[in-house]
């Protein structure tokens, strides 16, 4: 346990806690002066910076060039701001010293990469502090204290790889307050279950169809704990995923959106009504394929994030692959940070379809929630194969959808996008299949035809 960091950490949160009272005016202002403390130093430090945004210093963030996690890695050497932080340097490291400050000041983590080659995240110590305070926050929200004086017990199930983020951020979080109980999400389910029996978490923190399985283990009796908060991440949450784990446990979920790059991208407030954009860390855009601006209420289909606190390793208009809808409304607790409903899925979860007029079509995720959503399964997931769609449910709620209704309802819905319709296959399962990093797409292709596309 680390006391100073701590008071450190509850000092930020304090000033974090004053974010909330600020108007819209004042939150622009906010973004607009880190903003511009964020780009002199990439100017003056980063010899990427200074070629990828030359002559355009003094243009607006909407006018610079996007930042995607290919040209990050290419050019890794040359945006950080510090000589000495070098890529093979980084990548020279042994797993055992993770937990060690490179450079003995750079927390480093690395990007899950479930799709494609994952990145490598530079932090200096107060930078990880913020990242640190983001996730402070957000068991703030949730109602559970940072240096709260109650003895809590929150049980983590999620990856135990060292050098993710997950696994940093609790192992640099460990307080003397709240006693954490490190579950490995890929253990069985049977193990994770045994040791919430016998630790009895008064919160619980995994991934959403983790969140997903312990419910049916509690409905089905063999897992008996009442946690007082629910915290989900890093996966999209179904709508039924959601009120199936309500009706269990009787409790709201607070889910969060997280990304290795941001630390905490959005989280729910006590109104559940969508979660908060950290918009006093950063600055997102929600933009089309072709990185033109999305209106509020739309569909984008990636995110431009600007990572105001992170000087090292800057992050100006930098390209993740989600898509999601920014609200219109603004929430009843009165914070001026702009929500995000759930996310609907990553861009590489498209589905690729052959058409006869268009050669072929592009299915977004959220064509295929709206569906599943009529369908009523408790969990679902969707895998383009080249013979077909597979279909595979977890406990239909609605007994009158037959799976030949199943079939019936995707045909229909399919043809309308001109798509040539593929043969279906309808599966009832126990489980989902999950990634090695214990994660479930809930859509992905393996269609070898079109996923090159
Ligand atoms: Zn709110």
């Amino acid at each position: 346990m680390n006391i100073p960091m701590i008071w450190g950490l509850s000092s930020t949160l304090d000033q974090f806690r004053e974010h909330d009272d600020w108007t819209r005016q004042q939150l622009e202002t906010h973004q607009q002066q880190t903003l511009m403390q964020l780009r002199e130093h990439a100017y003056r430090n980063s010899p990427f910076y200074q070629r990828f945004h030359q002559g355009l210093y003094d243009k607006p963030l909407h006018e610079l060039p996007v930042l995607t996690k290919q040209l990050l890695m290419e050019h890794f050497d040359d945006v950080v701001t510090d000589r000495n932080i070098q890529l093979s340097n980084i990548r020279k490291r042994r797993v055992d010293t993770m937990d060690a400050l490179f450079l003995e000041q750079y927390r480093v983590i690395a990007s899950l990469g479930s799709t494609g080659c994952p990145s490598i995240h530079v932090f200096k110590k107060q930078e990880w502090e913020v990242l640190q305070t983001s996730f402070g926050r957000a068991y703030d929200w949730a109602g559970i204290e940072a240096g709260d004086i109650s003895y809590r017990k929150v049980a983590m199930v999620a990856s135990v790889e060292p050098r993710h983020l997950s696994y940093q951020v609790a192992h640099t979080l460990k307080n003397p307050w709240v006693s954490t109980l490190r579950l490995l999400v890929t253990d069985p389910i049977d193990t994770i279950v045994r040791q919430l029996n016998d630790w009895q978490p008064e919160a619980l923190f995994t991934y959403s169809s983790m969140a997903y399985a312990l419910a049916l283990e509690q409905h089905a009796k063999r897992l008996h704990i009442s946690p007082s908060t629910i915290m989900t991440t890093a996966e999209v949450l179904p709508e039924m995923t959601r009120r199936f784990i309500k009706q269990v446990w009787g409790k709201e979920i607070f889910n969060q959106y997280t990304t290795t790059e941001t630390g905490i991208l959005a989280v729910e407030c006590n109104h559940h009504n969508g979660m908060h954009i950290a918009e006093d860390l950063l600055i997102v855009e929600n933009v089309d394929e072709h990185h033109r601006p999305v209106p509020l209420g739309e569909y984008g289909a990636k995110l431009l994030v600007t990572v105001l606190f992170n000087h090292t390793q800057p992050l100006i208009r930098y390209e993740l692959d989600d898509s999601v809808r920014l609200l219109k409304q603004s929430c009843a607790c009165g914070r001026p940070f702009v929500l995000v409903d759930t996310i609907q899925g990553r861009t590489e979860d498209n589905l690729h379809f052959p058409s006869g007029e268009a050669g072929q079509v592009t299915i977004h995720p959220h064509f295929f929630y709206q569906i599943m959503d009529d369908i009523s399964a408790r969990a679902w997931q969707i895998v383009h194969k080249d013979e077909g769609l597979h279909i595979f449910l977890c406990d239909l709620q609605n007994a009158s959808i037959t799976d030949d209704r199943v079939v019936e309802i995707f045909e229909k819905a399919l043809a309308k996008q001109w798509v040539i319709v593929p043969k279906i296959y309808v599966h009832h399962v126990a489980t989902l299949s999950r990634t090695p990093n214990g994660k479930t797409l809930l859509i992905k292709s393996e269609n070898t035809s079109t996923m090159m596309s």
